[in-house]
């Protein structure tokens, strides 16, 4: 029988890593080890499914933590980490940058710091095979026009907003291992992820929820702005090929083909809800509000993944009604995770920031 390999998660209980170790566990990809500090947008819920397999271990800490990551990296032997820990909501990170410089920027240097102490020890043959894959965001190239081309791996980094600007920050400490220490790094830039289990602060869940509970459904600007949206199964695809068949050193970006104004996001929602919950006396699309516009708000966002497609043969999978349709009965189907995720810290979040809308 062939041995797994085992994987060092970082960030595992958010929304992306929690979907990547659920499929990892139940493919049988690899032993798992997910680091994760349990932020408010963490939910360990969403993995209690895996809780007692034997390939799956949990540690609450900080990526951060150098001694910590150290002895999990000596204790474990990963043959790989995978980093999805981070601040990741562009709305905190206008209100509140600090944690985003923390943990995307120090964070993430920090782990590449007790990476580096670990591979370096290793012997030759595992040092080339060991992986360092770093996930981030197409936001690390600004916005475009309508007219423009969609971004490509070799678009110049632009971030706008804070959030933005720290994946950017962190994506150049990962190159810079790479060049510098040889660390056999690979980063991933994907465009907006939806799917089951997210939290529901983003739009999408965030619209599915309000609607069900007649609350407005809040709308920037125009609702024109516009970004591509990627089933989240079909990036955790993506990333377990890049890990397995990307060349070391590059980059990887990963698109759903998929661009939607956010206005067309939340009228596809609503006529979902039409058909799959009903109200008697009115359409949930009468809930549409429209607020005032994120400061500096992207207009568009675009991914070109032809270089991932060209190279190891990578397509998504999901069209957006498909996508769309299985998101909305995951809601609809999971109301425990939902009233549990919805308690509490999100509740008083939530109050702060959304009440006077
Ligand atoms: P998320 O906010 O749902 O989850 C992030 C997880 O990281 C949480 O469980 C949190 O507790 C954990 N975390 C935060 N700080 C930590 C720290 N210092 N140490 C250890 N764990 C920590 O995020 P997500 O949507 O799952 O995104 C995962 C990654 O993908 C992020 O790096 C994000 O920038 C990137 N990304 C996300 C999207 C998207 O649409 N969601 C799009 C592009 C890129």
């Amino acid at each position: 029988s062939t041995i797994m390999p085992t994987l060092l998660v970082t960030g595992g209980a958010g929304f992306i890593g929690a979907n990547f170790i659920l499929q990892a566990i139940k493919s049988q990809w690899a032993n798992v080890v997910n680091l994760d500090k349990l932020t408010y947008a963490s939910n360990l819920q969403t993995l209690a499914e895996i809780a007692s397999n034997p390939n799956y271990h949990f540690i609450q800490g900080d990526i951060g933590n150098v001694e910590l990551v150290s002895y999990l990296l000596e204790q474990y032997q990963p043959d790989a980490i995978i980093n999805f820990a981070a601040e990741s909501h562009v709305d905190r990170s206008i209100l509140s940058p600090h944690d985003f410089i923390q943990t995307n920027v120090v964070g993430t240097f920090q782990l590449l710091e007790a990476s580096r102490l670990y591979w370096q020890k290793l012997s030759s043959t595992k040092q080339q095979q060991f992986r360092f894959l770093h996930v981030s965001t197409d936001e690390v190239y600004g916005s475009l026009q309508p007219q423009d081309p969609a971004f490509r791996e070799d678009t110049p980094y632009a971030p706008n907003s804070p959030y933005a600007a720290s994946k950017a920050a962190s994506d150049h400490f990962v190159r810079a291992y790479y060049h510098t220490y040889g660390l056999p790094t690979l980063t991933t830039n994907c465009s907006n992820n939806y799917g089951p289990r997210q939290f529901p602060e983003k739009l999408i869940p965030l619209t599915i929820l309000n609607a069900l509970d007649s609350k407005p459904l809040p709308i920037y600007g125009d609702g024109q702005n516009v970004r591509d949206w990627l089933y989240v199964i079909d990036h955790c695809e993506a990333i377990y090929l890049v890990l397995q068949q990307g060349k070391v050193g590059e980059t990887y970006n990963i698109g759903g083909l998929n661009e939607q104004a956010n206005l067309t996001v939340v009228e596809r929602i609503c006529a979902i809800l039409d058909e799959l919950a009903p109200k008697s006396n009115s359409h949930y699309s009468s809930l549409i509000t429209f607020v005032k516009d994120r400061p500096g708000h992207d207009r568009r966002y675009a991914i070109d993944c032809s270089k991932i497609s060209r190279d190891l043969g990578w397509q998504p999978q999901e069209n957006f009604d498909s996508g769309l349709l299985k998101t909305v009965q995951w809601y609809l189907n999971n109301s425990d995770w939902v009233n549990q995720v919805r308690s509490g810290d999100y509740q008083n979040w939530l109050k702060q920031n959304y009440e006077n809308r």
